[in-house]
């Protein structure tokens, strides 16, 4: 055979010549800006050119965007990998010391700004000794930038950077080894990790996208991209969209209930992705407005435990079925994908829908116990998930070996505690930091809060293990209640009664009016349980029912 190199520039061709007339649709509050992918490809040709050869970025050098979900930054995903340098996407939702310690440590050349960010890039950029060069996407005024950095940096306008330059570029040929895009965790729990995405990884995690038992994209669907580019390569959409031929919706920056429902209506998307807060409040709003999502048939819900009760909500009430999928920056990110296997009706298929899913070929797993000894993969063992496989990272960007606390005999131990069945469905229970260790016994937090969530009166319900001088430690459970709700804690201590063990009911309990979020959307339950530690919740104690 052949050897071709599976290369991004590869996937561009494709997608801005075969599926040229697809588009991607960039919402603007106004009228959607429109942009089809023959004309992503040229502006990515051009792109290329004015980096090349006006900002002299050469080699493998790290090129950042900071930017939302927009057709720019999709012209930027294809071409900085496809010139050979590596793309870099900063997390504009972390804090602007974080941002400048990831853009040191990936040493970026250059960052792309959607001028709507250009205040918050202002606060990082001063501390970031490496960037020469920043790319302003739209009229915004960049003083801030040139204030922040003095003549350090010089500032470019895409417009006038990309005006004139040919629309082709002569891809080179790339080591489908060599690093294409970089992404760091958001830090849910520790600093910052980097992640070098192949061109071959990338190539081989796209199709898996696509494929039926994956998100299932094809030249008919056009897609919802919610989850950011900026996040685990918005689940590598992007790339899985110019491979499939599906048009992409991108949201830009109106990631709110009112206005996602507006895109649903208005550009009518197949499919849809994004983490479980976000669709918790497009419920809430579908619920109280009369909205046409009937084109959207499925969505995939991941990044964090997909409550049962959202599912059956969105199902039941209003004919979108929700896909449950894990993963994780470290595997491209996609892990598993939910759907029954052949034969699983009614409740067993449920059943199988609350899993987090089953493994493609591409994701080797297995369930270890303590000491890293594997244990069977029976759907009943629980211990520590380990994967293996061509789209999963071998190690963190920068460190010479892998660091022992994440990798093991060439498995990344991803720190999710659960089990496996024969047939390859995963079943979370927890991290393995957020598992409360109650006497010798553990809790899981999620299933706490799944039971509680489907209490019709609890909106979200985030349950952290704290200390407790009899067991060491006791689940606290903090409720955020629907407007107008009087629900008390003993009456959701009972309701849970009905689902959980005794022994396993919550003494500790808070209303509160949001839990935290990470800057990725997720619980943030370090941030629960110092407000706890710190005595800023009020929290009742229920004696013993
Ligand atoms: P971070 O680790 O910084 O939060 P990631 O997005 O890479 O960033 O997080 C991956 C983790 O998210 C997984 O290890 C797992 O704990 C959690 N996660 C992702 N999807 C799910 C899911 N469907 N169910 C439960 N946990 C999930």
């Amino acid at each position: 055979m052949m050897d071709a190199p599976l290369q991004i520039a590869r996937i561009l061709d494709h997608g801005s010549t075969v599926h040229g007339t697809a588009e991607v649709v960039t919402w603007t509050g106004a009228e959607p800006r429109r942009m089809s992918y023959a004309e992503v490809g040229r502006q990515a040709a051009r792109l290329a050119h004015a980096l090349r050869e006006e900002l002299g970025v050469t080699g493998d050098e790290r090129v950042a965007t900071f930017m939302w979900n927009n057709a720019e930054h999709l012209v930027a995903y294809f071409a900085v990998p496809s010139m050979g340098a590596v793309l870099h996407t900063l997390n504009l939702r972390l804090f602007p010391d974080q941002v400048s310690y990831i853009a040191n440590h990936a040493e970026d050349r250059v960052v792309i700004v959607d001028s709507t960010l250009i205040p918050l890039l202002a606060k990082a950029i001063g501390a970031m000794t490496t960037v020469r060069h920043v790319v302003v996407v739209g009229g915004g005024d960049p003083a801030p930038l040139l204030a922040a950095t003095g003549d350090r940096v010089a500032v470019h306008r895409w417009e006038e950077l990309l005006a004139g330059r040919p629309d082709r570029y002569d891809w080179p040929e790339v080591d489908e080894r060599d690093a294409a895009a970089l992404c760091y965790t958001s830090g849910t729990t520790g600093n910052p990790k980097g992640v070098a995405y192949s061109h071959r990884s990338i190539y081989l995690h796209s199709l898996q996208i696509c494929m039926p038992e994956g998100f299932g994209l094809g030249p008919t669907d056009r897609e919802l991209a919610i989850v950011p580019m900026f996040h685990a390569m918005s689940w590598g959409l992007p790339y899985a969209a110019f491979l499939s031929g599906a048009s992409l919706i991108m949201p830009d920056r109106f990631l709110q209930a009112e206005p996602i429902a507006a895109m649903i209506a208005a550009e009518r998307p197949t499919l849809a992705g994004a983490v479980p807060t976000i669709w918790t409040d497009l419920l809430s709003y579908l619920d109280a407005h009369d909205v046409d999502t009937s084109s959207l048939t499925e969505v995939i819900v991941g990044g964090s435990a997909c409550p049962p009760a959202l599912m059956h909500a969105f199902s039941e009430r209003h004919g979108i079925e929700v896909v449950h999928a894990w993963g994780m920056t470290e595997m491209s990110p996609l892990g598993s994908v939910s759907r029954p296997p052949a034969g699983a009706t009614g409740e067993e298929a449920w059943r199988y829908r609350y899993t987090q899913g089953r493994v493609p070929a591409g994701v080797q797993a297995r369930i270890v116990g303590p000491l890293g000894e594997p244990l069977p993969a029976d759907g009943t063992s629980v211990g520590e998930l380990e994967v293996r496989g061509p789209w999963v990272a071998a190690r963190y960007v920068g460190d010479d070996a892998p660091d022992a606390e994440k990798f093991r005999d060439g498995w990344l131990r991803t720190g999710d505690v659960g089990t496996l069945s024969p047939d390859g469905f995963i079943t979370l229970t927890d991290r393995a930091k957020d598992v409360i260790k109650s006497g010798g016994e553990w809790i899981s937090s999620v299933e706490l809060e799944n039971a509680l969530m489907a209490h019709p009166d609890v909106v979200e319900a985030c349950v952290v293990g704290v200390p407790d001088e009899r067991w060491g430690e006791r689940p606290l459970a903090t409720v955020v209640l629907r407007e107008g709700a009087e629900v008390g804690a003993e009456q959701l201590r009972d309701f849970l009664a009905g689902s959980v063990a005794r022994w396993q009911l919550p003494e500790r309990w808070a209303v509160i009016d949001a839990v935290p979020k990470t800057s990725v959307g997720k619980f943030d339950k370090k941030v629960v349980r110092s407000r706890y530690a710190e005595g800023d919740l009020t929290v009742r104690e229920l004696a013993a029912p």
